[in-house]
């Protein structure tokens, strides 16, 4: 047999039915922004010092994609540790929080560096922390068919043991029916990463992670994106100055003298 054409030979496309999206851009409320940049700063007049310090971003849970506060969690003396943020640190500070906040990302500084992008030990806490907070950030993005060749429909009640040796997957309905498609959904989650230097610099990706619950097909990926600000109407007022200069005494620990293997990981 000839083909006339070769395209007569490739398979159908599964249908694809698009249902939402990750976010493209990061959403981060100005106080949110203010906040971050204002603990590096009391950083700095608290221990006469610029050194790196880390934190949460954080959303309402009625809308995961925007960043509205900051949260920042015992940092360590040990910088070692700190630079591989565990997941255990992470839970532990979710727990923290009210019901309805949840963590969408973290946040660090490089400190007065000029160190303006992530490192091979952030590269790892991205991924850390986008394992804890995927089944919170998670949506679905669609519906796709999962193309099965040689699925067999049979009938409840209506087939024996020879009949479901036959086809790589049967589907049993409570009627006779000639045709099914099986779509299985296509979840997404994403994390937020950000590093923000003294000068006012920052630089952040989208971390995501998405898959499928039948086919068991995940991918992870990220990009390199901007941020939007929004206005959320909140400020840092005086008293909540105070207070983070406070969270920052008590929170942040500096080592003076991190070994310089670790400085050169950062
Ligand atoms: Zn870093």
């Amino acid at each position: 047999m000839r083909f006339k054409d070769l395209s007569q030979l490739k398979r159908p496309k599964p249908l694809i039915i698009s249902l939402g999206s990750l976010p493209q851009h990061i959403l981060m409320a100005k106080y949110a922004k203010d906040k971050a940049f204002k603990i590096s700063e009391r950083v700095g007049v608290i221990f006469e010092k610029s050194f790196e310090w880390y934190g949460f971003t954080l959303a309402n849970n009625d809308h995961p994609e925007l960043i509205t506060d900051i949260g920042l969690p015992q940092n360590d003396l040990n910088l070692q540790d700190y630079t591989t943020l565990g997941s255990q640190r992470i839970a532990e500070f979710q727990e923290s929080l009210p019901e309805d906040v949840l963590i969408n990302g973290w946040i660090h500084s490089h400190g007065d560096l000029n160190y303006r992008h992530f490192s091979k030990t952030d590269e790892q806490n991205h991924l850390t922390v986008l394992d804890f907070v995927a089944a919170r950030t998670r949506k679905p993005l669609a519906k796709k068919e999962i193309a099965i060749q040689d699925l067999v429909l049979l009938e409840k009640d209506h087939f024996d043991q020879k009949d479901l040796a036959k086809g790589s997957v049967s589907l049993i309905t409570d009627g006779p029916i000639t045709e099914a498609k099986i779509m299985e959904t296509i979840y997404g989650s994403f994390c937020y990463s950000i590093v923000i230097g003294d000068e006012g610099w920052h630089e952040q990706q989208i971390h995501c992670r998405e898959g499928g619950i039948l086919s068991g097909h995940t991918t992870v990926w990220s990009r390199s994106t901007n941020i939007k600000f929004i206005d959320t109407q909140r400020t840092l007022n005086p008293e909540e100055i105070q207070a983070i200069g406070k969270e920052v005494k008590e929170k942040i620990q500096p080592n003076l003298n991190p070994p310089t293997e670790l400085i050169e990981r950062m």
